[in-house]
This record gives structure tokens, sequence and C-alpha cells, in this order.
């Protein structure tokens, strides 16, 4: 068994990193209509795709560049210098907040009235470290977010939950509630369940509570900050934090961290319980990424389909009191049908079971694999691409 802390403490590590420039930017799409064509010029700021479903943001060029290559999943632009937009200002008082964050990049789904708005921040998971830096060093840019996410939200209580031992100051009128810093206390369902009592299933939305994390505060406040649109991320690369170009693409992080990737090794987008695998080093990371993690070929858990044992050990440790193993044997045997009967919609997608698993199964993959053929089920008009989105929005986000 390959030893790993649960522990969400964090150290302190500063203000954050900002990386050379790369190259190329591999910008992802999702749900979007693509606005330029191959050879147009764009300087960094300009629109680049407008969204086709409520909730999700517009995209924008991260850089001045020429866009090279168009695809499904992506718009790829050949950087040229640091040329932007002009900006005019606008003064929040005189704009639709929810609908010109939208324009400016912001996922806006969680954004809506409710008379409780909780702040998370708890770190999503082990290895993932920005919510105590953004809170110190960017206090002002998170304030500012809050104050534009009250516009919308109106709520009458407000909750800070952190994990006990990280350092976080309260903002006016809000309440501190602290929750063991252990894995997986971060995960949005389990902080609602701190503050409300409420059990939620992961991806659903309370109707009288909204949740964001400092990251998305963070986020929102900088937009309003600069006037500019979110070209941006934040993640967590080793022990810093950086602030991230969208489209970066994963080989050019691993070679600037100075982690050469050899064959076999496996570049996480995410943290390690919960990321997902890069599918290239070329791909390009999303304004969603919170992390990037190397495994070294040989290390860590090597899951394949063996079978189930039966042992139970899954089952003792899933926070979702659900039976994992049972569940992976369903969507292993395409009995998605009897995985809801064995409420697999109460997963909450934390992958604990798979580092427990006796038998090295991937439990969470195949979990996974059964709500996205369940979703297809249920929904026979939506295409993949939307049902890939629901299903993003459902891991937190996460990629
Ligand atoms: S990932 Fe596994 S341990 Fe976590 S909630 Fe789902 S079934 Fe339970
Ligand atoms: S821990 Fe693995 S082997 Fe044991 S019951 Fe769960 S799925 Fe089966």
């Amino acid at each position: 068994m390959t030893t790993f802390s649960f522990s969400l403490l964090t150290g302190e590590t500063g203000p954050l990193v900002k990386g050379n420039e790369p190259p190329e930017l591999r910008v992802p799409i999702h749900m979007h209509t693509i606005l330029p064509s191959p050879g147009d010029q764009v300087l960094a700021g300009t629109k680049i795709a407008t969204a086709n479903i409520s909730g999700l943001g517009d995209v924008h060029a991260p850089s001045s560049g020429t866009i090279k290559e168009i695809a499904d999943d992506h718009i790829l632009i050949e950087v040229t210098g640091e040329d932007r937009t002009q900006v005019e200002k606008v003064p929040m008082e005189d704009v639709n907040v929810r609908k010109w964050l939208r324009e400016q990049g912001i996922n806006v789904g969680s954004l809506y009235r409710a008379t409780t708005l909780i702040i998370n921040a708890v770190p999503p998971e082990p290895g993932i470290s920005m919510y105590e830096p953004l809170l110190r060093d960017y206090r002002k840019t998170v304030e500012l977010g809050l104050e534009t996410v009250k516009r919308i939200v109106t709520p009458s209580k407000m909750y800070l939950v952190t994990a006990k031992g990280n350092r976080a100051n309260a903002f006016p009128n809000c309440t501190v509630t602290h929750v063991s810093p252990t894995y997986p206390n971060g995960l949005d369902p389990m902080v609602i369940r701190a503050v409300t009592g409420q059990e939620v299933l992961l991806g659903t939305k309370p109707a009288e509570a909204v949740l964001l994390s400092v990251r998305d505060l963070f986020f929102i406040g900088k937009v309003v900050e600069t006037g500019r649109p979110l070209t941006e991320t934040v993640m967590t690369i080793g022990s810093q934090n950086h602030l991230i170009k969208i489209g970066t693409p994963v080989g050019w992080l691993t070679q600037e961290a100075g982690a050469a990737v050899q064959p076999g090794d496996r570049v996480i987008l995410g943290g390690l319980m919960r990321g997902m695998p890069a599918l290239n080093l070329q791909q390009g990371v999303d304004k969603d990424t919170t992390g990037l993690m190397l495994i070294r070929n040989g290390e860590g858990l090597n899951p394949t389909d063996n079978f189930c044992l039966g042992c139970g050990e899954c089952e003792r440790h899933c926070p979702a009191r659900i039976m994992p193993g049972m569940l992976s044997r369903c969507s292993e045997f395409k009995q998605y049908d009897r995985a809801e009967d064995f409420h697999i919609h109460s997963c909450i997608e934390c992958g604990i079971c798979g580092y427990w698993c006796k038998a090295q199964r991937p439990l969470l993959q195949y979990i996974r694999h059964a709500k996205y053929e369940l979703a297809l089920l249920r929904l026979p008009n939506q295409t993949d691409e939307a049902i890939s989105h629901e299903t993003k929005e459902a891991h937190g986000g996460e990629r």
C-alpha cells in the first residue's frame, strides 16, 4: 500500500508565481460558438468563443497572437506578444452583474439568489494549497469578489468554512466554521453538510444556499478589479501556487517545473485523489484546473480490472456510506439501472474507496463511467458534449 497523507493542512506558500509565456496556447472549448477563423490575429482579452448554455462563461484569448488551429475541443493560438484590448471600465452599478461576469468568462451557474452564502476555504484535496495564500496575500481581490457576489446572492447569512489549523480571517458579518483538516472534508457536499446539516448529491445545488470557493471569489474579484476577462487560472504545482494562462500546455508546465515526463509517467490535472489524467502533453489547462501532479512510472497505485474480493474495505471508508465494490461491479457488467438501486448518485467522487481497495480496482473510474452512461440513458437528447459539461460541473469543475 502506498502511503499517502489525507491531511488538508497547508504551509504558507506566499504570493502566486507568474510563469513564463509558452509559444502556443491551446485554449479548451466545451459548449461554445467559436468566433475567429484560422489565420485571424487576436489581442489578449479578445472574445474568441461565446457560451451556448446558461451558466457557462465565454472564452477570451489569454495572449495576443494568431489563430493557428480550430478544433472541436480547443483553439490553438500562436503567441506573438503582450498587446491587449483596450479596457473601458464599466461601473458595476450600471450593469447586470451576473450577465457581465458571464461575458467576462466566469461560470455563473452557482450564482443565484439564496438566503445563505457559504465560502469554502477548505483545500479540495491534499496538496492543493492556494486557498490560504489567496485569503492572505490577495485579500482585497477576494473581498471585491465577495462584495460582487453578494449583489447577486443577497444572503442574510454568510459562513466561511475552513480547515482547523489553517489560517483564515473572517469577513465582516461572516460566521467561521471549522472542519477537521482531513480529506474529503473540503469537497462541496461535505462543506454544505458542515454548515447546514443537509446532505446534498454531488452536482446538485441546494435551493437556499450558494457555495463558492475562495478561488472563485478571487477570479470574480480580479475581473472586477481589472475590467479584463478571465484568462488565467491558479494552480498548485509542486509546493508553489502559480498564476497560469489558460491554454498553457501541460508539457510546458512540467518542463518549466524541471520535471521531464518519461514514458509511463502519468500527469494528473487536479489533485491525486480525483484529478483527471492529461490526455497528452499538448493539452492546455482550463480555468477549472487546480493543480498539476506527476506520478512516475511504477510509483503510486496501479489500478486494473482485477476481480473484486468482496473484502468490504471500500465500504468501511466510504464517506457516503454506500457500496463502492457493488457499484463498480454494476458498472463493469453494464448494469447501470442496478447501480441506481445501490445509490450511485450519493457518491461524492472522493476516490477514497479506490485508495483502500485490496484488489486495486479503479473504483472511482467505474462509478464515473456508470454515472455518465446513466446520464446518456436519462437524457437521450443531450449531446455527449453537454453531458461532459454536466459531469465536469458535478466534479466541482475539476479537470
Ligand atoms: S468515490 Fe468511493 S468512497 Fe468516495 S463517495 Fe464515491 S463510492 Fe464512496
Ligand atoms: S475493497 Fe476492492 S476488493 Fe474489497 S470489496 Fe471493495 S472493491 Fe471489492
